[in-house]
């Protein structure tokens, strides 16, 4: 793309449209504030965390087409943090103004069939699959996938969606269990460790890579996150920044990325994409120069991509809502974590969501311990952990 094509960039103190009030939107909209921004989010939850800092928060589904008129009239520029927003809105919103990343890449990332098909077609290393449509499909798949995830292709998050199955016959039930919606059937494989990577990319197709980050996952929600990734040798690091940097001009995407990763006997296989910030990106806030939602910024408003540094080594642990229940079940009495464990950790910031209520499972803040040393910020982020409350099991 030529210089001239590319747009003016928005300049402060415009107002930018946020779709999504989740906490990826809460921590664009400090982001955006900081830089001197206004944003207004729509949500249809009033008590979304991003609506609660926005400059305005407009309660409105996100097919409400009057809502979204007022949002092209009031915003210079669109982004999401919430990749099941209907593509159809975003195609309408960007009759009006930028939306940033477009309708078609957040469609491939909102599919399962059609990100497997994404990644197959462009010669992106992924897992064997199979798509399933019929009980037909799933009596034709190779029996070499067993055992097997089965992913509803749509609308499934924190290993929502999923089911572990041993056989076609366990496949069947779980498949009518879905309603017989749109599958991925995946091979389960036996995962060294999980890496990811964030990234951005602008309008002139500048790609800025933050160091791929390692995962650790409790119950198929992320659990802690690793930065810089300690288990990967440099060289799978490296590789990994590159197939996401791939994918990311592959789509034509502009804005902030993340790309999840399975390691396998030491080869790199490429789970899922999210098209928006990514959980396994928040010790950006506090461990490198410029932070994933900073970069989103920058990528909506076409001003040029940050460094993505990072100054310190960093330990991300998330706080899910069992914590607010005395047994850790939504059976026992509902109480507020005791956060006075947490203020004298050397190097821990806290953040915490403003969530109306929490649910076990539910995301509702997470802490970052940095430092100097990577491995005594991981054990000190693993023993703030388990004074908070959260356990193993
Ligand atoms: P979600 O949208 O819930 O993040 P994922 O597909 O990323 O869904 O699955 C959540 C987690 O479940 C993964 O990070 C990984 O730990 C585990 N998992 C998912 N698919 C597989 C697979 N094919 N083999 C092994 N583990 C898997
Ligand atoms: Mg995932």
């Amino acid at each position: 793309m030529s210089e001239s094509a590319l747009s003016a960039p928005i300049l402060p103190p415009a107002t930018l449209g946020m779709l999504g009030g989740g906490q990826l939107g809460r921590f664009f909209v400090s982001a955006a504030h900081e830089m001197g921004y206004k944003v207004w989010v729509l949500d249809p939850d009033p008590h979304s965390p991003a609506g609660r800092i926005a400059d305005f928060h407009l309660v409105a589904a996100y097919d409400d087409y009057a809502a979204l008129d007022r949002v092209a009239a009031e915003c210079a520029a669109v982004t999401t943090e919430f990749e099941n927003v209907p593509a159809a809105t975003l195609d309408y919103l960007a009759k009006f103004v930028p939306v940033r990343p477009g309708a078609a890449a957040v469609a491939v990332c909102q599919n399962r069939i059609e990100e497997k098909g994404f990644l197959a077609g462009n010669g992106l290393p992924h897992g064997p699959y199979a798509a399933i449509r019929s009980d037909e499909d799933l009596r034709a798949a190779d029996a070499a996938l067993f055992p097997a995830v089965l992913k509803v292709a749509r609308f499934g998050y924190d290993g929502k969606g999923q089911a572990r199955v041993a056989d076609v016959d366990e496949a069947l039930a779980a498949f009518h269990q879905f309603k017989g919606e749109p599958c991925v059937l995946e091979k389960l494989l036996r995962l060294d460790f999980e890496l990811s990577v964030v990234l951005a990319r602008d309008e002139a197709g500048a790609v800025r890579c933050f160091p791929a980050a390692e995962n650790r996952h409790r119950r198929g929600i992320l659990d802690v996150t690793i930065a810089p990734a300690q288990s990967a040798p440099a060289g799978l690091r490296d590789e990994a920044q590159v197939v996401a940097a791939r994918i990311a001009e592959h789509l034509g995407y502009v804005g902030t990325l993340g790309v999840e990763f399975f390691v396998c006997e030491g080869v790199l296989y490429v789970n899922e994409m999210a098209p928006r910030p990514h959980n396994s990106g928040h010790h950006t806030i506090d461990a490198c120069d410029v932070s994933q939602y900073d970069q989103q910024v920058r990528a909506l408003c076409g001003l040029p991509l940050g460094v993505p540094r990072q100054h310190s080594a960093a330990a991300m642990v998330n706080l899910l809502g069992e914590l607010w229940y005395a047994d850790g079940h939504a059976t026992g009495a509902y109480r507020e974590p005791d956060w006075r464990v947490l203020a004298d950790v050397p190097g821990l910031r806290l953040h915490l969501y403003g969530k109306h209520h929490a649910r076990p499972g539910r995301k509702m803040g997470h802490f970052t311990v940095v430092g100097e040393d990577q491995a005594a910020v991981l054990a000190q982020a693993l023993r703030a952990r388990g004074a908070i409350g959260v356990t193993d099991e």
